[in-house]
């Protein structure tokens, strides 16, 4: 059996049943069948438990993956910022302990990075990591917008290991478990699409038992991970970003709204941006040295998907402005999926550094343009 048909039978065979399997189940059932961590290396032919795939087959599996019906992942955050990172700045043993429950799909992790007043100017954390005299760190501060920090088990954290540092400096990348009732406090925030996927998260002397890179080297590695989130991950999101365009150009043809010419000179818009998008992470697939590369790249993506969310409650006509249900102080809000594009994309731009930093970095990085007053 090729590659592919391998990929689709699987996929029809775990997607048969309805209603869609519960993503932490499905984690594990994806992590069992070994579809996580496909792409991540191995030394001497050993994996991390993962299975190794080539690069043609990892694309073919993202194709099938945004294809099929199923849900949205939710142990994306250690599959693909993680991993990449304890690969590239790790110990073997971190590596070891780590990197297989992830391919498991048993362990979720969030990401520690913003805090109230150190957003886009991350540089600014006041969370603290004290030695405790284990080896491990007491942390105390809060971090906020923590995506699926409430399901998650582990946190990587971004926090101030050198008392008398500023900005950069002095910072730690650490691995802390979740579960610390009294030291870890997790408050939801209620987005616009009526979920919560992102928190608030209080530590009050909570025990992180590890550093990645070594202590004081936690911006470098924060950063490693930051230009992975913006650019070469997100490959894997233009096929699913591709089949999402392919659901709207269907429902304006369906809707009727494919024939105003606007409508279609929008469509046929995003479809030649979404061919830039792609042939701007190819080229820069390998560029690792080049500053500009991932900021240009979140540019690129974060407005395209932010404007294809727009256009998929235009073509819906008057559907697209109105709930099918009246929204309840219970349920909140019943969204569509065009709905549900539109609103969830506002944050593309914010999330994973803003546009406007991405400028400043073009502009300061890559065109030598006079830095901001800071
Ligand atoms: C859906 C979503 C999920 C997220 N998930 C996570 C997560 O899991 N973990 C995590 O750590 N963070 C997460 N974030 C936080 C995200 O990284 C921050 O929201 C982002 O970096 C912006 O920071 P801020 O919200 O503090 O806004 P601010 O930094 O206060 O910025 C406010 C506005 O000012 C602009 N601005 C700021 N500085 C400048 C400047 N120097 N020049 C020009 N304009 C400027 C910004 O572009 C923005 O428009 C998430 C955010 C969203 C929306």
């Amino acid at each position: 059996m090729d590659f592919r048909t391998e990929v689709r039978t699987w996929l029809a065979d775990h997607l048969a049943d309805t209603p869609a399997p519960e993503p932490r189940a499905w984690e594990r059932e994806l992590g069992g069948a070994g579809w996580i961590g496909i792409g991540w290396p191995g030394e001497d032919g050993e994996t991390y438990g993962n299975r190794r795939a080539t690069l043609p087959e990892q694309v073919v599996w993202a194709e099938e993956y945004a294809r099929s019906t199923a849900p949205a992942r939710m142990g994306h955050i250690g599959e693909n910022l993680l991993a990449p990172t304890l690969i590239t700045y790790g110990t073997e043993e971190q590596k070891r302990r780590h990197l297989p429950p992830v391919a498991r799909g048993e362990s979720l992790w969030c990401q520690g990075y913003s805090e109230p007043g150190a957003g886009s100017d991350l540089a600014g954390i006041r969370t603290t990591a004290t030695p405790d005299g284990t080896g491990g760190y007491a942390v105390t501060g809060q971090k906020i917008w923590t995506s699926l920090a409430l399901d998650a088990d582990h946190c990587f954290v971004l926090a101030r290991t050198d008392p008398g540092s500023t900005r950069h400096h002095g910072l730690s990348f650490l691995l802390l478990d979740m579960d610390q009732p009294g030291r870890i406090e997790v408050r939801p925030i209620r987005q616009l699409t009526g979920t919560s996927e992102f928190n608030e998260v209080f530590f009050d002397g909570a025990r992180a038992t590890e550093n990645v890179g070594g202590e004081g080297n936690g911006w470098r590695v924060a950063m490693g991970l930051l230009a992975r989130e913006r650019g070469v991950s997100t490959l894997a999101q233009q096929i699913g970003f591709a089949e999402e365009l392919g659901r709207v150009v269907a429902a304006a043809v369906a809707s009727g709204a494919a024939e105003d010419p606007v409508i279609r000179a929008r469509l046929v818009r995003q479809w030649a941006e979404l061919d830039t998008m792609r042939r701007h992470a190819l080229r820069t697939l390998g560029a690792t040295g080049d500053p500009g590369a991932p900021s240009v790249a979140k540019l690129l993506w974060g407005g395209w998907h932010q404007r294809l969310g727009e256009l998929a409650v235009e073509v819906s006509g008057e559907a697209g402005a109105v709930g099918p249900e009246p929204w309840t102080a219970e349920r909140g809000y019943e969204l569509d999926a065009a709905q549900h594009l539109f609103l969830f994309s506002r944050a593309d731009t914010i999330y994973g550094g803003s546009d406007e930093i991405q400028r400043n970095i073009i502009a300061e990085r890559v065109l030598g343009l006079p830095r901001e007053p800071r």
